[in-house]
Parts: structure tokens; sequence; C-alpha cells
């Protein structure tokens, strides 16, 4: 087996223990492939691996890739990073869910470029307080879960959050479970948290799609 196929097993490995360690059904979480920064090759390796959904951060590297693989039939795109209203055109085009609306700017211009069916999006959270900048603060969450559902090109689905980087992948339960409460409060499924560093935790907690990287695709290219 090659290296990729071997960091893939290895992967989903851990993810089908956490299903197990949680009580959960394997086909409760989807693994989001994190390819940002890797050649199209990796992500054409992947696929034929199987993988079916990946995720890119940045918009104009999600635009050129979405047209140099746009015959692998069935590859979901996940727009994971923050986007500038400028940009976002891009993502409206390409994915097929956008993980970070952080501001109802980006999600009108998404939802007014978007064509064909409405694009599944959802809300990034700092639930992690001081030590994340990104995302909305969970006070000024409700406001924006009415203005997004409000948006006619738009399906709010869930709710993303990337806690601060920590050596202990522990010391983010808690704002992965505090975000778990805060998508029940608002009826919604869909939970983006875990990377490399704990999708373990993450998927305890009730992750449903868990965003990772280098655990598959090794360090990025700088
Ligand atoms: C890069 C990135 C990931 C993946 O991180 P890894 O540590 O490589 O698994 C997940 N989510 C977001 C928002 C990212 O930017």
């Amino acid at each position: 087996m090659n290296e990729l196929a071997s960091r893939f097993t290895a992967v989903e490995a851990e993810i089908a223990a956490a299903c197990r360690a949680a009580g959960r059904e394997r086909g409760s979480v989807k693994l989001i492939a994190v390819s940002k920064l890797h050649p199209a090759e990796s992500i054409r390796r992947a696929f034929a691996l199987g993988q079916r959904d990946f995720g890119e951060n940045y918009a104009q590297e999600l635009r050129d890739k979405h047209v140099e693989l746009a015959d692998c039939a069935g590859l979901r795109w996940h727009a994971i990073g923050r986007v500038q209203t400028k940009n976002a055109k891009y993502v409206a085009k390409a994915a097929h869910t956008f993980h970070a609306v952080d501001r109802l700017e980006v999600a009108e211009e998404l939802s007014r470029r978007r064509e064909g069916p409405a694009l599944r999006c959802l809300i990034e959270v700092n639930v992690g307080g001081e030590g994340s900048k990104a995302g909305v603060s969970p006070d000024a969450l409700p406001s924006l879960v009415a203005a997004v559902r409000a948006l006619p090109k738009l399906e709010l689905v869930g709710l993303t959050t990337m806690p601060p980087l920590v050596d202990d992948a522990e010391l983010n339960r808690p704002h992965f479970r505090e975000l778990a409460r805060l998508a029940r409060s608002f009826d919604l499924a869909e939970l983006s948290m875990g990377t490399t560093a704990d999708y373990a935790v993450a998927i305890a907690e009730g992750a449903t799609m868990v965003r990772v990287g280098t655990a598959l695709f090794g360090e990025r290219p700088k």
C-alpha cells in the first residue's frame, strides 16, 4: 500500500474507533479531506482511493482546482475558510458546502451569486473565546442564524468551530461540547469540528464532519 493509502486507512480506523467508543454509527461522521496547498494530483489520488469530500481554504485555489478536477464525477468541494466578499463568487460556483459564514455580508453575496441548488452552509462560531478570533460570538449567533435562514439560495445546515491549536486535544472538548449545545438550540444537524489534532475528541462530542488535512496528506507545502 502506498503512503497516501495507508494514511487514509489509519484515519478511517481512528474515526471508526471514535464512533464505536461514542456509540455512534460510522455513517454519522463525514471525513472532509483538507487538501489546501496540496497539488490537484494528490486530490486525484485520494479520489481514486474512494474519497469524495475535499476541503479547501482559499477561494482562488478552490476555483482553480474545481476546473482542473472537473472530470472527477461526484467529488464534493467544501469551502472551509473565511472568504472575502469579492471572492464569494468562486465559492458560490464551486462549493457543495460552505463551512465558514462569519458575517451577513458574505452570506448575502453567496446567495446572490449562487446558481442551481441552494448552497449548504454552516456558521462559524468563536466558542474558544480569546484564543481563537475566527467566527461570530455566541451572542451574535441568533440574529445571524435568522438572517441566513431568510436568504433564498443558502441552506443553513449547521455550525463550525476552529478552536485554538493546543497540545492536548482534551483542552478543546469544552469548546466542541458548547458548539454542539448551540447547534441543538437552533435545531441545526451538522457540526463541523475537529482537525488532525483533535478529531477523535470532536467525534465524541458529536461532530458530523471532521476536517482532516495533515494526517491524510502530510505536511502542507509552504
Ligand atoms: C487547514 C485546516 C484544517 C485541517 O488542519 P490539519 O491540522 O491539517 O488537519 C481544518 N480546518 C480548517 C478551517 C483549516 O484551515
